[in-house]
């Protein structure tokens, strides 16, 4: 373990590794306490000599038969500290070879299951974010929105997205061109918004945006500027019309957001209702009369 925690990390992380062990003997403090000590400086020191030339560090690296002479050089000298101690020559040439063979297939085992872990975690990190990711555009997906959805606060603003007519594309010019349609729509939103504003797929041809900390007055601002700048997209393919989107949004106003997302719905669908390629913000219904009195 000292080893591999130098090879990995420097003497800094061996020294950290051998603590417990430096622990136990200063506090056990017998004849055999200075030749430990001797032995683990020594071993630091050699690891950390070796360290460039093994390279541990790099990614999917596990130790092969080339590395072997820089692995027997790390513990060329172990259990150096021995000849030290009182008939230590003897002890140290009786115990040498047999502590070197286990301590470089030692290393060799311990190394390849670290690496091993590492892979695993990785690909794990990997999955993970991928399990959020919308495959076709890039962009947060449904799951991801969900989770952002239950966390929505008030004053964050809920804008929903349709493609006008994105059926008519599929029908008219396949499902390819579609789909490039949809990448271009991903690439659009991914770098149209501020840093703190989030853009998903919401499924199909409808995207989600939300957007942090504004007034009404600039989500129509924002959601119209999004509108005027679809409809100035290029084409996504050359034979293609230029697209435009729908928007309804709805500013979250601490009900639960799922009443926000049946707001930004419903402006959504007057959008479509009014014409189309328009932006409408929800607004509350005004207050009945009051009944009248017999
Ligand atoms: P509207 O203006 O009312 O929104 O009309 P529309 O044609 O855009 O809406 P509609 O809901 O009728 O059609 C949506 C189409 O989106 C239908 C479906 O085949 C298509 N679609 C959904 N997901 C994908 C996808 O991943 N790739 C492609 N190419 N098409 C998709
Ligand atoms: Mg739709
Ligand atoms: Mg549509």
């Amino acid at each position: 373990p000292i080893a591999l925690g130098t090879l990995w990390g420097g003497p800094l992380a061996g020294l950290v590794v051998a603590l417990p062990l430096i622990g136990l003997r200063v506090y056990e403090m017998n004849s055999g306490t200075l030749s430990a000590l001797i032995s683990i400086g020594v071993l630091i020191l050699l690891a950390t000599l070796t360290r460039p030339g093994l390279n541990l560090r790099h990614r999917n690296r596990y130790l092969n038969l080339r590395d072997l002479p820089r692995v027997t050089q790390v513990f060329s000298l172990n259990a150096i500290g021995t000849v030290f101690a009182v008939n230590g020559v003897a002890t140290f040439s009786q115990i040498y070879l047999p502590l070197l063979i286990m301590n470089v297939a030692g290393l060799y085992v311990a190394s390849a299951v670290v690496q091993h872990r590492l892979g695993i975690l990785s690909t794990f990190r990997t999955a993970l974010a991928q399990s959020r990711l919308d495959a076709l555009t890039g962009l947060a997906n449904r799951r991801q929105f969900d989770e952002d959805l239950a966390e929505l606060q008030p004053g964050e603003t809920l804008l929903m997205l349709d493609i006008d007519h994105f059926k008519a594309i599929n029908d008219f010019h396949g499902h390819a061109a579609g789909d490039a349609v949809l990448r271009e729509m991903g690439r659009f939103l991914g770098s149209a918004l501020r840093g703190s504003d989030s853009a998903y797929r919401f499924g199909g041809e409808e995207f989600a945006v939300i957007l942090r900390g504004d007034s009404p007055p600039s989500v129509t601002q924002i959601s119209e500027r999004l509108r005027r700048q679809v409809a100035a997209l290029p084409p996504a393919a050359p034979s293609l019309r230029p697209i435009t989107v729908s928007i309804g949004a709805a500013v979250h106003t601490g009900h639960p957001p799922q009443d926000t997302l049946r707001h930004a719905d419903q402006a959504l669908y007057r959008a479509k209702n009014g014409g189309r390629n328009r932006s409408v913000l929800w607004e509350p219904p005004p207050p009945a009369p009051p009944a009248e009195t017999a």
